[in-house]
């Protein structure tokens, strides 16, 4: 059984449509079936949900757990996999993802991938890629013990159309779990438009934006297309930009079909970031900046010129 694990909701993610889209391929070329596990608030609408994309079977157990640990999440997990019998299970690579796929796999004593772009089947082995060197190069993995847990990148899947269906939904009790984790405080992220990793145009600046006021163009800009902003880690580091924005090696791999590079050199820890986007437009000053080699449409000049005309050229465009 292939199992998507999502995190409930009355919506399935783009990330679990994606998601979707792996589990229907391999189902295919497995000659499996695919099953639908959602832990969290809202979980039953979400299992019901699955069918709409074609999923007959799902597992929904309820977790209103306040205090955010993941330990929680990943005994619940653990206990819907092996409900479900997974041979394999698919959850997003985003900040959860990440930090709970690995240790779902010891819990269920199987073998665990994080960050999976592709995947094929061969003699009936499934052999995953996933980006090595800081996206330089690409590693083909196969994952020996089963269940296999894989974390699979946003925006490396299409994402799959929603028609119509009824999952058969088995509702389990929570387990309760007595975690060592103690969350102390939460701060919500600054949240304005899509995500980050889910948004098709990315609108990012760098340190050459010289200033925290740069980043209010950026942001006119991802307005306008229906995009989000993201930053360099030196941008975040100067204070220009939350944290939560910076888009690279340590911070959010994002997909888009546009990815806007201003003011950014394009270092390999960038660079990482960004290797799933279908096409880059840099913007820089310095011709020899290392973000041309990447671009599909490089602009030499200072962003403070260009980037008035074009917030004035996409308002011309779209009205
Ligand atoms: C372990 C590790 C992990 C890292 N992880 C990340 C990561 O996740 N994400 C990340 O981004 N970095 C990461 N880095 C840092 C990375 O190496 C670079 O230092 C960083 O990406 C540089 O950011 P930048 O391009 O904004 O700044 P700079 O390298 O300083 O580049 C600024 C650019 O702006 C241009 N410029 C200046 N003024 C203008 C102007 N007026 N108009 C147009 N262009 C202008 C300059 O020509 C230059 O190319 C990591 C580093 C390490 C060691």
């Amino acid at each position: 059984m292939i199992v998507i694990a999502g995190r409930g909701g009355q919506e399935l993610s783009r990330a679990q449509r994606e998601l979707v889209t792996v589990a229907r391929r391999l189902a295919g070329d497995l000659g499996s079936q695919v099953a639908y596990l959602a832990v969290g608030p809202e979980a039953e609408a979400a299992a019901r949900r699955a069918g709409a994309f074609g999923i007959g079977r799902a597992v929904a157990i309820e977790l209103n757990d306040a205090s955010g640990a993941v330990e929680p999440i990943i005994e619940n997990l653990a206990q819907g996999a092996r409900r479900l019998g997974a041979s394999v299970v698919l959850l997003a690579a985003d900040h959860l993802g990440v930090q709970a796929g690995p240790r779902l796999a010891a819990r269920l004593g199987g073998s665990a991938l994080n960050d999976a772009v592709d995947v094929r089947v061969e003699d009936g082995r499934v052999i995953w890629t996933r980006p090595v060197f800081g996206g330089k190069a690409l590693a083909d993995v196969v994952l020996r013990r089963s269940p296999a847990v894989v974390t699979v990148r946003s925006g490396a899947f299409e994402a799959a159309e929603e028609g119509a269906g009824e999952a058969a939904v088995d509702v389990l009790e929570a387990v309760a779990v007595d975690t060592a984790v103690r969350v102390v405080q939460r701060e919500e992220g600054r949240q304005e438009g899509p995500r980050l990793e889910e948004a098709r145009v990315v609108v990012s600046g760098g340190r050459g934006l010289g200033g925290p006021e740069g980043f209010q163009r950026l942001a006119e800009l991802a307005e306008l297309l229906g995009g989000a902003v993201g930053a360099s880690l030196a941008a975040v580091d100067e204070g220009w930009a939350p944290p939560e924005w910076q888009v690279g090696q340590t911070g959010k791999m994002v997909a888009p079909d546009v990815y806007f590079a201003v003011g950014i050199s394009g270092a390999s820890q960038h660079l990482a970031g960004i290797s799933g986007a279908k096409a880059v437009v840099a913007i820089n000053k310095n011709p020899d900046a290392p973000i041309f080699k990447v671009a599909r449409l490089g602009v030499v000049m200072e962003y403070e010129k260009l980037l008035p005309a074009l917030i004035e050229a996409v308002k011309r465009e779209l009205a």
